[in-house]
């Protein structure tokens, strides 16, 4: 039997397999492991791709988000307005720094955060939205920011699915106050591991969240608690509470690799994703996600009426299907303490039901598409 992976890492690595193994070879030879020149240039490098002052780089996508909340000073009795529609660590983070996630329900087709239900959900407690762009897919920014900007809070992007994602010319991380990317082996650009950056331009936010990344220590945490001896501070003196959230050289000489080919694994994808809407089209009860600029498709994700079933017959047939998201984060167990019921949020428990993602990765061949679309063909026509 045919056997077609939702993603297949390992193909991934075949495809790069030099470059990677002479970049991790470098590293393990350099006896430098943590916070070396490695992750500088990738910091760089990452910065100038996503067009921002900086990139500041965390042990993973969780962390980034939390590292940033926590650097803008949210915290306890404070609320974050963000998208019941994600995975589980976007309110997660909010939870985690002692904030309150709260909330708003998705639009139907885009399945981002629907700016009109935000306003409504803004309270005197509101300090930040916390939008997803999700599936690679951005946000409503313009929304988003002017409904900020009127309440006078942060805009922090989960761009975790989003590397490259662009929106009226600019990349997802660029767009609000703050951006937070997951470089987990299954977003679009993976490292072997966890890791994570935080994007933002400015300065001080900037600052704050590299010296929580490293336990406020050192010049970086003496500057981050704004004092003038900064220049003589010791590495072994702490000057504000933070973790150890760093990425590693391993992970970071990887990136480095992975960044560079992006693009062209970018293409690749796109080009895979229109291959499979022409397979589709006359595909009845399957509707297709909106075919605008700028995605960048971390998963193609399709509804369904009878998304169960269909799911099922291809696995039957060999083929990976995926289901993101199948529980919103309103309904999840962790979060009944905020006191949502079912039909709370009818859009993202609508999608919950319908959504599945099919086979997509930058190496996958027209082969195996045709036999996922045919797949699909019969098992809808049946
Ligand atoms: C992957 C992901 C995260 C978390 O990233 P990790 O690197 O796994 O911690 C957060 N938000 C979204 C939307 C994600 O897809």
């Amino acid at each position: 039997m045919q056997n077609i992976p939702l993603i297949d890492i390992e193909r991934e690595y075949k495809t790069q397999k030099s470059r990677i193994d002479t970049a991790v070879l470098r590293v393990l030879g350099s006896g430098r492991y943590v916070m070396g020149d490695e992750v500088k240039a990738f910091e760089e490098e990452f910065a100038r791709y996503t067009g921002v002052r900086h990139a500041v780089a965390v042990g993973s996508g969780t962390d980034a988000l939390t590292i940033t909340l926590a650097a803008m000073g949210i915290g306890a009795g404070d609320e974050v307005i963000t998208t019941p529609f994600t995975f589980f660590a976007t309110a997660e983070s909010i939870a985690a720094v002692g904030a309150t996630p709260v909330f708003a329900d998705v639009d139907a087709s885009t399945l981002n955060i629907d700016v009109s239900e935000i306003e409504n959900k803004i309270t005197g407690r509101t300090k930040a939205i916390m939008p997803v762009h999700i599936f690679g897919r951005c946000s409503d920014m313009n929304g988003i920011n002017a409904a900020a900007k009127n309440a006078g809070i942060k805009v922090v992007e989960d761009a975790c699915q989003a590397v490259g994602a662009e929106y009226n010319g600019k990349r997802a991380g660029s767009l609000g106050d703050a951006g937070c990317f997951s470089f987990f082996p299954t977003k679009n650009v993976g490292c072997a591991g966890d890791g994570g950056m935080i994007t933002t331009n400015d300065d001080e936010l900037a600052l704050m969240c590299r010296a929580i990344r490293n336990h406020g220590s050192g010049a970086e945490g003496a500057r981050a608690a704004k004092l003038d001896t900064a220049e003589n501070a010791d590495k072994y003196h702490n000057y504000i509470v933070g973790c150890n959230s760093r990425l590693d050289e391993i992970q970071a000489a990887v990136l480095k690799v992975k960044l560079e080919a992006y693009p062209k694994a970018l293409g690749s994808r796109l080009n895979a994703v229109r291959l499979y809407r022409r397979l589709l089209a006359d595909i009845k009860g399957i509707e297709l996600p909106p075919d605008d600029e700028g995605c960048v498709y971390h998963m193609l994700t399709l509804q369904s009426d009878k998304r169960d079933k269909t799911v099922e017959a291809l696995r039957l047939r060999g083929i990976a299907a995926g289901v993101y998201y199948s529980v919103p984060l309103h309904l999840q167990r962790a979060f009944h303490c905020l006191g949502y019921k079912q039909g709370d949020l009818k859009n993202a428990e609508r999608a919950a039901q319908r959504v599945f993602s099919l086979p997509l990765f930058a190496s996958i061949t027209a082969d195996e598409q045709h036999s996922v679309a045919a797949a699909l063909k019969e098992i809808e026509n049946d």
